[in-house]
């Protein structure tokens, strides 16, 4: 009987814009074909059961109306048991809103400040100016090739790393974390955030794998059979191209 690798998907109801599910079906497909018995394990408001046996949690986008409706969730319910995972390996994908709320707070263009649980060394607050675009990033995380991470963001929130964590790459296209320090997403123990939405992990399965490898490691294993990505490597060669023909236009 094959084992089974489990995604933990938070607010699934209200954390899930611009087509952020792609990653969850991505993560349970990809952990199929790698020969799992892939389990999701849908995380509303007010459940928390099972988060301890979650593989990958993943916490989509959502605008601001969204983040606060979530928020006292994740601060009351959520948090704990997130944290506990995470400390024992677990691996998280956080996505433009759902990484805002990660870190130390994000602040709404109004002023508004909702302070994050903290789980990375990040601070958001929300300009006046949206970023909205194609994104292409020079990944800086081990052992993924290719190397680049394409994906779309559409944001307010101006995102600002500390010393505890480090850029998941760097803005060859695109704002990014906050459209001045060419820095995009962060990397922070087994915690990933971004805000390449697209969906991120379909056209960037070198990505998903880095997740699913990182999550299976802490279980002892973690080796995984290459799968033929031609498919899904093509569409990150034509969105690459695109993004690149569009930056030559401007
Ligand atoms: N509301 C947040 C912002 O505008 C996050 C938006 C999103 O998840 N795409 O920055």
């Amino acid at each position: 009987m094959s084992q089974t690798f489990t995604v933990g998907w938070l607010y699934p109801d209200l954390m899930n814009i611009y087509g952020d599910r792609g990653n969850i079906l991505t993560l349970l497909k990809r952990a199929e074909w790698h020969g799992y018995e892939p389990r999701l394990v849908e995380l509303q408001r007010g459940a928390a059961q099972m988060m301890d046996d979650v593989d990958v949690f993943f916490f989509g986008g959502g605008q601001d109306r969204e983040q606060a409706l979530v928020y006292d969730d994740l601060i009351e319910i959520k948090q704990e048991p997130l944290e506990a995972a995470v400390a024992k390996g677990s691996v998280v994908l956080a996505v433009c809103g759902g990484y805002q709320l990660l870190g130390h707070y994000y602040q709404t263009a109004e002023g508004e400040r909702f302070p994050g649980i903290g789980l990375i060394d990040v601070r958001t607050e929300a300009g006046k100016k949206r970023f909205i675009g194609d994104v292409v990033v020079d990944a800086s995380i081990e052992g993924v090739d290719p190397s680049t991470l394409v994906g779309f963001e559409n944001h307010s929130g101006r995102t600002f790393l500390g010393v505890g964590a480090r850029p998941l790459g760097r803005v060859r296209l695109g704002a990014g974390n906050n459209g001045t320090d060419g820095t995009e997403g962060c990397v922070q123990g087994g915690v990933v955030g971004t805000y390449l939405h697209g969906s991120l992990l379909p056209k960037n399965p070198h990505l998903a794998d880095y997740l699913i490898r990182r999550a299976l490691s802490r279980r002892g294993m973690g080796e995984l059979v290459p799968l033929d990505d031609s498919t899904e490597l093509a569409a990150h060669a034509r969105i690459l191209e695109r993004a690149q023909q569009r930056a030559g236009e401007r």
